[in-house]
């Protein structure tokens, strides 16, 4: 992404570009993303320092593709910067459809809310693909499925 597209993700995201500078470079939000828990070694906070400086995006970066929205990221961050709408917006100046997200549009058109399992099962072909399904147990737990375990008696 050219640094002049760039004004569409702050129209998007109600952001300003100085908005950027109260980022501590603290990686927090990297230590707790989803898409690291792939092995694809990404962090957040580089995509907003990107967008400080008014620097390029590529259209390839891991966090662009695979970002499942989960708000971890926001959630650990002391300023709770909005980082999946940003990476929204940069989807749509990119016009980039995440594997997760098809799935989500997919589960709200038929039943007006996000289905988990259904979101699962959609996505399942990419995680093949990519060898993801060893991190299955791990992602049921973000989605509070539990497997049922045997309970010890005193
Ligand atoms: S919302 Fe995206 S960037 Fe933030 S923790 Fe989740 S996957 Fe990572
Ligand atoms: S957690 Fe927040 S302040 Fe820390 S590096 Fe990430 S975006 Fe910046």
């Amino acid at each position: 992404m050219k640094n002049n597209d760039q004004s569409r993700v702050f129209d998007l995201t109600d952001y300003k570009r100085q908005d950027f500078s109260v980022c501590l470079g603290c990686k927090i939000c990297a230590s707790v993303c989803t898409v690291n828990d792939l092995s694809e070694n990404t962090n957040p906070q580089d995509i907003l320092q990107k967008l400080f400086l008014g620097k390029d995006i590529p259209a390839d970066e891991p966090l662009v593709r695979y970002c499942t929205g989960c708000y971890r990221c926001t959630g650990a961050c002391p300023w709770n910067i909005r980082i999946p709408e940003v990476i929204r917006a940069l989807r749509e100046e990119l016009a980039i459809e995440s594997p997760f997200e098809k799935a989500f549009k997919g589960s709200l058109s038929i039943w007006g809310r996000v289905y988990e399992p259904y979101v699962l099962l959609m996505a399942i072909p990419f995680l093949l693909k990519g060898g993801y399904m060893k991190h299955m147990t791990r992602w049921m737990e973000y989605m509070g499925i539990h497997l049922p375990h045997k309970v010890k008696r005193a």
